[in-house]
């Protein structure tokens, strides 16, 4: 992406002081999504970096909420299937599931049992990328299913929250950093 594709794409984020939480700075990707370009140009240059870094890719998974959005458009654009990872409770059993530390308490992430076939190469995707705890369960669960996780794509990361460090072994791609 070029320097001046990524500020427009930037642009179209918002930063929200203080939600949902003091001192947590949220990224509202809703105007980027909104803007019908700036959508065509993320799917499109996320699909270009898989294809020339990765070759093809069997599934894109997406975490909830956003990793859907982005997720499923990918998966179109690549001409592969999607699979939704989800909170906990919302899929029907069987399920895979791999629970995470937040900061404050513990979340899940639940995979529909047989979705993902064993040996699969599946590409991971979510809009942000901050702690990376959310990524790695991603990730841990795509891999319990036996199939291997090529590489984690993401609008933008976040840095100095240490997300690529937790992700250490997995190639892992950002179209901006804030
Ligand atoms: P983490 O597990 O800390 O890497 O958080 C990643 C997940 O939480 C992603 O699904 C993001 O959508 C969401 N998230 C975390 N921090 C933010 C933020 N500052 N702005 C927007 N979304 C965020």
């Amino acid at each position: 992406l070029s320097p001046e594709a990524a500020e427009r794409l930037e642009a179209l984020v918002r930063p929200v002081p203080d939600y949902p939480e003091p001192g947590v700075v949220f990224r509202d990707i809703t105007p980027l999504l909104a803007d019908g370009d700036a959508l065509a140009s993320v799917v499109d240059e996320l699909a270009a970096w898989t294809t020339a870094d990765h070759g093809t890719v069997d599934l894109v998974a997406g975490m909830e909420a956003r990793g859907f959005i982005l997720g499923a458009a990918l998966a179109l654009r690549l001409g592969v299937g999607f699979v939704p990872l989800r909170k906990a409770g919302k899929l029907p059993p069987p399920v895979e599931s791999v629970s995470y530390a937040l900061e404050y308490g513990e979340a899940t992430l639940e995979v529909r049992t047989g979705t993902v076939p064993t040996g699969a190469r599946v590409l991971v995707v979510d809009d942000v990328l901050a702690t990376g705890g959310t990524a790695a369960a991603a990730a841990a669960l795509v891999e319990r299913c036996g199939a291997e996780v090529v590489a984690m794509g993401f609008l933008l990361e976040i840095t100095g929250l240490g997300g690529r460090d937790v992700l250490g072994r997995h190639t892992v791609e950002a179209l901006f950093q804030v």
